[in-house]
């Protein structure tokens, strides 16, 4: 890694910290699972079922623009496969 990505990415690490300590109001990271079913059952997740349906798009955008709303820092996204079994494709 080249010396000034390295430090691009220091800085931006310390940056988020330095928010997340001095803005107590805000949201700092969010994860979320929109879909929990998947075709497989990789020993190390826990985040798959076969049962439990997608959270429905337009409830899901809701939920991202509260998120935004609230000036979430970092918002991850993991749980199922996308494709696995639905005909709600990502945007
Ligand atoms: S969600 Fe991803 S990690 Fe989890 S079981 Fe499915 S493929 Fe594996």
């Amino acid at each position: 890694m080249r010396a000034t990505t390295f430090l691009r990415l220091k800085l931006r690490e310390a940056a988020f910290i330095s928010k997340a300590l001095l803005s107590t109001n805000h949201v700092v990271l969010a994860h979320i699972i929109p879909m929990r079913r998947c075709n497989l059952a990789c020993g190390y997740c826990n985040e798959y079922d076969h049962d439990s349906k997608p959270v429905p798009l337009e409830l899901m955008k809701q939920r991202l623009d509260k998120l935004a709303e609230l000036g979430t820092s970092v918002v991850t996204i993991s749980g199922g496969e996308l494709h696995a079994g639905s005909n709600q494709a990502p945007e």
